[in-house]
C-alpha cells in the first residue's frame, strides 16, 4: 500500500524514539536509567484523582462541548487571573487533548502553505514537525548559550519577512530551561507591535517549574495581546501527562478556528479529565509547589554532578526539568570501538555503554547539545550521572 506523502514531510518525535530504545533494552533485562523523557515522575495529587472518580460516579460519560465544558473554561480563566493577572473569558478558551493538540490545532488554524513560522532554537521537537504538517516553512533563529539561549529583539526583527505568519516559543523553554524576563518579553513585544499580522504562540506548559521567580507571559502587554495564543496544560505542573489535557487562551476568532478543527479531529477532550481539571486548576497549588521544590533540589544536584565532568559545558536552566549541555568537545573522540561524530552517536554510546537514555540536540535544532531530564528520582539521577561520567572518561 502506498501511504500518503504527508508522512514524508515530518519525523516521529526523537524523545519518544529514545524512550522506545530504552524500553527495548530494559525488556532484555538491562537496568536502563531514563533521562530522555519529559514527564514528572510523581503521581497525580490525590484531590485531583478523587475528582475524577467522582466524575465517573456522576456519569460524566457523554460527549462534551467541543471547546470544553463551560465551567472548565471558566476555571481556566480563573487560573489565568490568579497566576498571570490576565483577563480572559470562556470564549477565549479551547480545551484540548494535551498542549500538543492545542499547538496542532492552532498551527493548522493559522498557518497556510509556504507561510513562515519563526522558531528560536533550541525548541521542543514537535514545533517544527507541526509546522511542516501544516505546509508552512520553519525559520530558525539560532540562540546562543552565552545569551542564555534567548533571542534579542534585533534578531527577531531580522528574521521577519513579508511571509512571516507566526512566532513560536516556550518560556520556560524545553529543552534549554531559558526563562524570559518581563523586560525581555517587552523587547520582543515592541517588534511584534510593528507587525500586527504575526501570531505569537507562547507555550507556557512549564510555567510552575520556574527556578527564578514568577513566570511572565508575553500576553500581559495589551498592545499585542490579541496576537498571542497562550498554550498551557496540566501535564507538567500537575503530574498529569497521561490524562491529556491542554488549553489555549486566544482572540475569539482564533479560538473558534481551533474549535472547528478539533470538532473534526476529536470532538473534544475526555469528559472525566475535564471534570478533574476543574479541581486541579482551582484548588490550592501546594501539591504542585511541593513537586517544584523537589525539582529544585534535583536541579542543584545534577548541576553539581555535571560540573564535575570535564568537557561538558552546561548552561544553568532557569525553568523546566532538563539540562541541555554542549557536548561537542567529545566529537571526534573514541573509546577504541565507537567514534563519536555527533550528538546522536553520543546518545547511542551512552545508551549502549552507560545504559542511560538522553535525547540528541539535533532534534531540538541544536546539534552541539544533548538533553538530559532531571524528572527522575534523586537516586536515579546520581546513579545515571555516575555512569555517564564513567562512560565519557573512556572517550579519548
Ligand atoms: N510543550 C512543551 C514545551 C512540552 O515539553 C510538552 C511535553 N513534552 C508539551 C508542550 C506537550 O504537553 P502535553 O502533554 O500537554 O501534550
Amino acid at each position: 500500500m502506498q501511504l500518503s506523502s504527508l508522512l514524508q514531510r515530518f519525523n516521529e518525535p526523537e524523545t519518544l524514539k529514545m524512550a522506545k530504545l530504552g524500553r527495548e533494552l530494559r525488556a532484555k533485562g538491562i537496568d536502563v536509567i531514563d533521562l530522555s523523557l519529559g514527564e514528572p515522575d510523581f503521581d497525580t495529587p490525590e484531590h485531583i484523582k478523587q475528582a475524577a472518580i467522582k466524575a465517573i460516579e456522576d456519569n460524566y460519560s457523554h460527549y462534551t462541548p467541543v471547546a470544553g465544558y463551560l465551567d472548565l473554561r471558566e476555571a481556566v480563566c480563573t487560573k489565568f487571573k490568579r497566576d498571570n493577572n490576565l483577563d480572559y473569558k470562556p470564549e477565549n478558551i479551547v480545551v484540548s487533548t494535551g498542549a500538543k493538540q492545542s499547538l496542532a490545532n492552532t498551527i493548522l488554524a493559522v498557518v497556510d502553505k509556504d507561510e513562515e513560522v519563526i522558531i528560536p532554537t533550541p525548541y521542543w521537537v514537535t514545533y517544527s514537525e507541526l509546522v511542516k504538517i501544516a505546509g508552512g516553512k520553519v525559520v530558525e533563529i539560532r540562540s546562543k548559550p552565552e545569551n542564555g539561549f534567548k533571542i534579542s529583539p534585533a534578531e527577531l526583527e531580522a528574521a521577519i519577512t513579508p511571509k512571516t505568519k507566526m512566532f513560536l516559543f516556550s518560556s520556560p523553554c524545553n529543552p534549554s530551561g531559558a526563562v524570559y524576563s518581563k523586560e525581555e518579553l517587552r523587547g520582543l513585544a515592541d517588534v511584534f507591535a510593528k507587525h500586527p499580522n504575526i501570531a505569537i504562540i507562547s507555550d507556557e506548559i512549564y510555567e510552575y517549574i520556574n527556578f527564578v521567580g514568577k513566570n511572565e507571559s508575553i500576553a500581559q502587554f495589551d498592545d499585542i495581546k490579541d496576537q498571542v495564543i497562550i498554550v498551557n496544560g496540566l501535564s507538567k505542573g500537575f503530574a498529569m501527562t497521561g490524562w491529556r489535557l491542554g488549553f489555549i487562551a486566544a482572540h475569539p476568532d482564533i479560538a473558534k478556528a481551533t474549535e472547528k478543527i478539533q470538532g473534526q479531529f476529536t470532538s473534544g477532550t475526555n469528559a472525566i479529565t475535564q471534570r478533574a481539571a476543574i479541581t486541579a486548576l482551582t484548588a490550592d497549588l501546594k501539591p504542585s509547589m511541593d513537586m517544584v521544590e523537589q525539582f529544585t533540589e534535583r536541579r542543584k544536584k545534577v548541576l553539581e554532578l555535571v560540573k564535575a565532568i570535564p568537557g561538558i559545558k552546561c548552561f544553568e536552566p532557569q525553568g523546566a526539568f532538563y539540562i541541555f549541555p554542549d557536548v561537542s568537545s567529545y566529537y571526534g573522540k573514541s573509546d577504541g570501538e565507537t567514534t563519536i561524530t555527533n550528538a546522536n552517536d553520543l546518545c547511542m554510546y551512552l545508551l549502549n555503554t552507560a545504559h542511560v537514555s538522553s535525547v540528541m540536540g539535533d532534534a531540538f535544532g541544536e546539534p552541539n547539545c544533548v538533553r538530559f531530564s532531571f524528572a527522575n528520582s534523586m537516586n536515579n539521577i546520581e546513579k545515571g550521572w555516575a555512569r555517564i561520567k564513567e562512560a565519557l572518561a573512556k572517550l579519548k
